[in-house]
């Protein structure tokens, strides 16, 4: 007999908001400007294939993830149609089944382009790489320093048809910052770099930087290919471009809990670890089966929103690792009473934004963190 699901709690995905975020993303970018769906950390926790199936339904042209490993299950899935390209490889990463599997590998460094080849003599087939420049982010990627080595090596492998430049990209550090002048340094240091691999003979099929904030507020970024990821999940990349429903974006998930004990406490009950809380008057406590194993975060203790009826609760003392506590001020609604925690935020519920001011973090990590123990429910 199969266990029933939990009635503790969910992540309720709506797949209709995506696909139509997705829509909103390719009315922002011009007819030949392909999209790539970032889906990885399972799709920004929301999750990854049934994620994935959507945003090319409704569109998208690319996938693409951080890890192999994501990449790879993308295809075991049974996505073998579209390109996906992973970016972030780490010595004696999967590179055979990369090539096999049609895998757009990034390569920001000689040690990779030596694994590549290696990979590609080994399987006999010619590996798809896109060469990741460092343009200013300071993370991944080819210094400009280095660029000329790397795109050396990378034409050589090809002559020796072992490898396919397909790309060449990089990834910015400020575009949720308008006006940031950094933007504007890492797309000349782009074309600089774009322009001397393309004298050196590369013919990429993409060049690509654009991630969400880029592809909605600066057309200039665009080039062939955009990687949008937190728009695909409805939501704004920072509140200084405004908010989702101004950008035109639906948040699909939304984090819902049944109220799992509602009882009557004196004044002076201190409530949950520390006793960071004390009840002022005799009241009522509703308990919410959710925690920091949930991926509801510690930070937001005291602070995070609630809607519970039609009234939205703070969480009163410590988020535990399984569980909360708010107060209800006398109201007693019955156990199993739907607590939301977040969601769209059109019917009176925080949304994922409130939870990141709560918590003192951006959104993405809301949403991303929303540990296995909650199902996904697609709606
Ligand atoms: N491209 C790369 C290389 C990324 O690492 C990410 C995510 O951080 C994205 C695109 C998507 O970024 P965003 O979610 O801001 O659209």
């Amino acid at each position: 007999t199969e266990t029933p699901p939990p009635r503790r709690a969910r992540a309720e995905i709506d797949l209709g908001a995506l696909r139509a975020n997705v829509r909103t993303l390719r009315a922002r970018v011009a007819p030949h400007v392909r999209i790539m769906g970032v889906v990885k950390a399972d799709a920004y926790g929301h999750g990854a294939v049934r994620c994935a199936r959507a945003a090319l339904d409704a569109g998208a042209d690319w996938l693409g993830t951080a890890t192999p490993h994501e990449a790879l299950a993308l295809r075991a899935a049974g996505i073998t149609d579209v390109p996906v390209m992973c970016w972030l490889w780490t010595p004696g990463d999967p590179w055979d089944e990369g090539i096999e599997a049609g895998l757009d590998m990034s390569v920001s460094g000689l040690w990779a382009l030596e694994e590549v080849r290696a990979a590609a003599r080994r399987t006999g087939r010619t590996a798809r790489v896109q060469l990741k420049a460092d343009t200013g982010l300071g993370r991944n990627g080819c210094q400009p320093a280095d660029w000329p080595q790397l795109v050396g090596e990378a034409l050589r492998a090809q002559e020796e048809g072992l490898v396919r430049v397909t790309g060449l990209w990089s990834h910015f550090a400020c575009a949720d910052e308008p006006g940031h002048p950094s933007v504007a340094g890492q797309l000349d240091t782009f074309r600089s770099m774009l322009d001397h691999a393309e004298k050196a003979g590369v013919e990429p099929e993409v060049r690509h930087i654009a991630n969400s904030p880029a592809t909605l507020t600066l057309p200039e970024t665009h080039f062939d290919l955009v990687r949008p990821g937190i728009a695909m999940y409805g939501i704004s990349p920072s509140p200084e471009l405004g908010t989702s429903a101004e950008l035109g974006l639906r948040p699909v998930m939304s984090l819902k809990a049944s109220v799992a004990l509602v009882k009557r406490v004196p004044a002076g009950h201190g409530v949950s670890y520390g006793h960071h809380y004390v009840t002022g008057g005799e009241t009522t406590l509703g308990l919410v089966p959710l925690g920091y194993a949930d991926g509801v975060p510690r930070h937001a203790s005291g602070r995070g929103p609630v809607l519970i009826g039609d009234r939205v609760r703070t969480v009163a003392g410590r988020v535990a690792m399984d569980q909360f506590v708010v107060d209800l001020e006398g109201d007693t609604p019955p156990p199993g009473t739907e607590a939301v925690l977040f969601g769209p935020g059109d019917r009176g519920e925080p949304t994922a934004e409130d939870w990141a001011v709560a918590a003192d973090t951006i959104a993405y990590e809301i949403v991303t963190r929303i540990g296995a123990r909650v199902p996904r429910v697609y709606v």
